[in-house]
């Protein structure tokens, strides 16, 4: 009888929070770039899962039934608050106390119009050191190893940081149209100005009086390039470019990999750099 209780009781916590076997600190990140922090301050310590798959959009994605179990398995869960994926938000809701839930906003300074904070470097370094004070609350034995890990790769977003700085400082234009709301952190940090065609969700398409006021906003800024995003329709961003007779390129706005991205191991910093070269070419930067 009480060797089937505490069969019970232990077949019971370990389908919970148990970390896994091998000692692994069980991670569960709403997004790519949240994962991809966890990844590269846990390291060996933590087993990383992003709740959003190669190329889905993480703003509307819905959690599948697997997905959601594995939530409910995490030892910690990384995400961001501020309604950015209202999915995740409602699935944490159900969570046991015992899932350490961290949301990494906190301690940004937040546009609320905008959640793509991830977008500037020094945001990120914030969200490293969030994310390494969390996982040595929940893998105490791996302390220093996460704290060498988390200085290393802020040391490497400082580094991306001052290139972006100098990259961006004498550009003939520091205006530029975009598809949805996603670069505003990157633009302030580079004394840049984004004007998005869309508002902070993607599948919104806007009106027509709202694409008459951003072609004159344009105008006055003398905008010289739309940058539309990777995994979104282009159609409005190339018909506004069309008429107002200047070019596109592609951001990445760093939400979600493609396969494609996940087999060349490009990650945050790479994918960055690339924005930087994009950038740097439809501003006109020398
Ligand atoms: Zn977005």
């Amino acid at each position: 009888m009480l060797a089937a209780l505490m069969s019970g009781g232990a077949a019971c916590s370990s389908s919970s929070q148990a970390p896994l076997g091998d000692g692994r600190v069980r991670v569960v990140a709403s997004f790519t770039t949240l994962a991809e922090i966890a990844k590269q301050v846990g390291g060996s310590a933590v087993d990383v899962v992003s709740m959003v798959p190669p190329s889905a959009e993480a703003h509307e994605y819905e959690l599948t039934v697997d997905q959601v179990a594995e939530l409910h398995r995490a030892n910690v869960v990384l995400f961001l608050g501020d309604k950015f994926q209202p999915q995740i938000d409602s699935a944490r809701a159900d969570l046991a106390p015992s899932v350490r839930q961290v949301d990494l906003l906190r301690g940004i300074a937040l546009d609320h119009h905008d959640p793509h904070v991830w977008l500037d470097p020094n945001n990120m370094n914030a969200m490293v050191q969030a994310t390494s004070t969390a996982l040595i609350a929940a893998a105490p034995n791996a302390t220093r190893a996460i704290r060498a890990n988390a200085a290393a790769y802020r040391a490497r977003l400082l580094e991306l940081d001052r290139d972006m700085l100098q990259g961006l400082l004498n550009c003939s234009s520091r205006t530029f149209v975009t598809g949805h709301a996603a670069f505003g952190y990157l633009a302030r940090r580079y004394s840049l100005t984004a004007v998005p065609i869309a508002g902070n969700d993607p599948e919104a398409q806007p009106s027509a009086k709202n694409l008459e006021s951003i072609a004159a906003a344009a105008r006055v800024a003398s905008a010289h390039v739309i940058f539309t995003e990777r995994n979104l329709p282009a159609d409005l961003a190339n018909s506004l470019a069309r008429d107002l007779g200047i070019r596109t390129a592609t951001l990445d706005t760093l939400e979600t990999l493609s396969r494609d991205q996940i087999k060349r191991h490009l990650g945050y910093l790479e994918l960055q750099r690339l924005n930087l070269v994009t950038l740097r070419a439809g501003l006109g930067c020398s």
